[in-house]
């Protein structure tokens, strides 16, 4: 297979492929193409080639989106790494990547230098070039530009790499939630799966103007830049993320596709109201949507297709489509084409329908493991795949809902107890409009499970007089009555509490220490309700 910008460039050169939105500049595949071959020709004079982890500690730009395709023509295996990481953070990922070559901007020269200057006795022992230093490629963007840049750049013949499906072709970092970044090999097959069963949950049109504005070290960043030549579509890139910005461009770029955190969509939305009249998907995920954005969404008919995914897998695992995200805001649809989700309890056997236990992935776009770290490899994947350790369940047909990550999880007394499930339950009560489960520590139950409940609109907190309208108050006693109904009782809170709203983390996603911190004994003198 030769590499997909070049497969495009020669198939469709006028066609438009790359926007950027800082210059207002836009580029033909064939123009990227050249610009491609000139980046590459310049990293090859560096001694980049077939099995070289380059590193990339950038800032989105037209640059980092050719660098993307100069790593792939030359062979290269291309290390994105986060923009905004210490030296240290840095040098850690760059030896977990055995990197070879950094390419960097004038913003990250000097953290990346820095880093790279730590490292000269670890990188003594890189495998493909014992002793040899890292090299600092920096590409400048700031003063002039790409066009100008590039056109500047000595020229010579790349020949262009051939590739396998089992190529490597990607190193890229875990966001670090659960323990360090994990560096998670994605090969072309992987990427090509993914391509292909999102397009096939998306829809996919030539017309397409996908905006990209994720950082670009992240699956769901560089998605849309690698798919770019494979859909033949064109991407428009806004190099910083201003939610009244971001909001305009859709318009005045005329996108249809975008692809947004629950932060970044929440934002957009307080800003401008609604989204531009030309999009047909708003691609949501990286973390839990909470289900009142899903709800603006689909009141403000803005086509959102929540989804869930990670690194692991090159990006989406499920994706709901706009009509079944109003039915059920808190799913996220069946897992895409050739993709296998299964639950499984903690001996890892299969769970029914209906049944929350652990979400255990297979498919074409899993990837074959962690670089450099077998033992990592092995403890992940199962007999059924890759374990998420995400905790949901799948109804009876075939829809996935994601609940907490396995770490979450509550034990007490010796049983594992799954937050979301028992908040699931509270919701179900008619006065309750949201609820957030933690484990508090418990001298005699290891943790004790706790609840803190949002009342619906009109119902007034258990201290408080009945709401004035609606003559309602939320009744703790009735609520616990509920719940002994539907869980088992080692399941149900032994504390529960009461606020206006649930603590959230900047990204949206409940913020479990804020919550938990609400039963600390401290605080527990001034809670609501029990
Ligand atoms: P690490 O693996 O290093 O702990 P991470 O899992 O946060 O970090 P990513 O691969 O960037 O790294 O994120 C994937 C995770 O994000 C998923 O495993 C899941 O926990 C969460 N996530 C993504 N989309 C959703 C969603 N729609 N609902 C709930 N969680 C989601
Ligand atoms: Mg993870």
């Amino acid at each position: 297979m030769r590499d997909w910008l070049s497969h495009r460039a020669g198939i469709d050169p006028g066609r438009e492929a790359l926007v950027d939105t800082t210059t207002d500049t836009s580029y033909t595949f064939g123009t990227l193409d050249t610009l491609v071959d000139d980046l590459a020709s310049r990293l090859a004079a560096v001694g980049v080639d077939d099995g070289t982890h380059l590193g990339a500690v950038l800032r989105p730009c037209v640059e980092y989106v050719c660098l993307i395709h100069a790593a792939m023509r030359l062979g290269a295996t291309l290390v994105p790494m986060g923009d905004g990481l210490t030296p240290r953070e840095l040098a850690t990922q760059l030896d977990a990547a055995d990197v070879a070559t950094v390419v960097c901007d004038r913003g990250t020269e000097d953290a990346v230098t820095a880093a790279v200057s730590t490292l000269g006795g670890v990188n003594a022992t890189h495998a493909d070039d014992p002793g040899g230093p890292i090299t600092v490629a920096t590409v400048d963007n700031a003063e002039t530009t790409a066009a100008e840049q590039l056109s500047t750049v000595q020229t010579g013949s790349v020949s262009p790499a051939s590739w396998s499906l089992d190529d490597t072709q990607l190193l890229l970092f875990t966001s670090g939630t659960t323990g360090d970044p994990k560096p998670v090999r994605l090969t072309t097959g992987n990427l090509l799966a993914s391509a292909a069963a999102s397009a096939f949950r998306l829809g996919v049109d030539p017309g397409d103007r996908w905006v990209a504005t994720l950082p670009l070290h992240h699956t769901g960043g560089i998605s849309p830049i690698l798919r770019m030549p494979v859909y033949g579509m064109t991407v428009v890139l806004r190099e910083e993320f201003d939610a009244g910005d971001a909001a305009d461009d859709l318009d005045s770029y005329d996108a249809t596709a975008v692809s947004l955190v629950p932060t970044m969509l929440r934002r957009m939305l307080d800003r401008r109201g609604t989204l531009a009249e030309s999009l047909r998907v708003v691609l949501l995920g990286g973390a839990p949507a909470p289900t009142d954005l899903i709800e603006r969404c689909c009141n403000y008919s803005v086509p959102v297709y929540p989804t869930y995914g990670m690194t692991e897998t090159a990006s989406q695992i499920a994706t709901a489509r706009p009509e079944q995200a109003v039915e059920s805001p808190e799913r996220v649809g069946s897992p895409l084409f050739l993709t296998e989700v299964r639950v499984v309890d903690e001996a890892g056997s299969p769970l029914s329908p209906g049944e929350s236990g652990e979400l255990v992935v297979d498919g074409p776009t899993v990837t074959p493991g962690y670089y450099g770290t077998p033992a990592a490899t092995e403890a992940a994947f199962g007999e059924f795949g890759l374990h998420t350790g995400d905790v949901g369940a799948l109804d009876e047909s075939g829809s996935l809902r994601v609940l907490n990550r396995l770490d979450d999880r509550i034990v007490t007394g010796g049983e594992n107890v799954n937050p979301g499930a028992i908040a699931d339950v509270l919701v179900d009560h008619p006065d309750v409009s949201e609820a957030a489960v933690v484990g508090v520590p418990d001298a005699e139950w290891g943790e004790r499970v706790s609840a803190l409940l949002v009342p619906e609109s009109g119902v007034s907190p258990p201290s408080a007089e009945p709401d004035p309208a609606t003559g309602r108050r939320l009744d703790s006693d009735d609520v616990l009555a509920f719940a002994r109904d539907r869980l088992a009782a080692y399941k149900l809170p032994k504390m529960l509490s009461v606020a206006e709203t649930l603590p959230r983390t900047v990204s949206g996603t409940v913020d479990r220490a804020a919550v938990r911190d609400r039963f600390s004994p401290e605080a527990s003198a001034t809670n609501d309700g029990r």
